[in-house]
């Protein structure tokens, strides 16, 4: 089952540039469209901001705790995965 650690790192995802900034998750707001201080792109683009929004709220549902804690019961392992987006709102998963 998928344990995650939700990301707390806004950083840009234009090629060679390199700026990171470590948030809250209730910062999420404030980054929303805000360029990258360094190169100017959209650091949190609204389709980014919607499905990470949506995918917490996701994992914070009673359905999916139940599906959590059913699975736990099964045996079957944590995993961790962190999550990040790239700008066109789809939800990566690495772990
Ligand atoms: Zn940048």
């Amino acid at each position: 089952m998928k344990k995650v650690i939700e990301s707390r790192t806004i950083k840009c995802d234009k090629e060679g540039c390199n700026y990171r900034e470590d948030i809250t998750n209730d910062e999420l707001d404030k980054w929303r469209n805000k360029p990258c201080p360094i190169c100017g792109s959209n650091l949190l683009t609204d389709k980014d901001y919607n499905s990470i929004t949506a995918f917490y709220k996701f994992i914070d549902s009673p359905i999916y705790r139940f599906f959590s804690w059913l699975l736990k019961l099964c045996g079957v392992k944590e995993r961790e995965y962190t999550v990040s987006t790239d700008g066109s709102g789809s939800i990566i998963l690495r772990g």
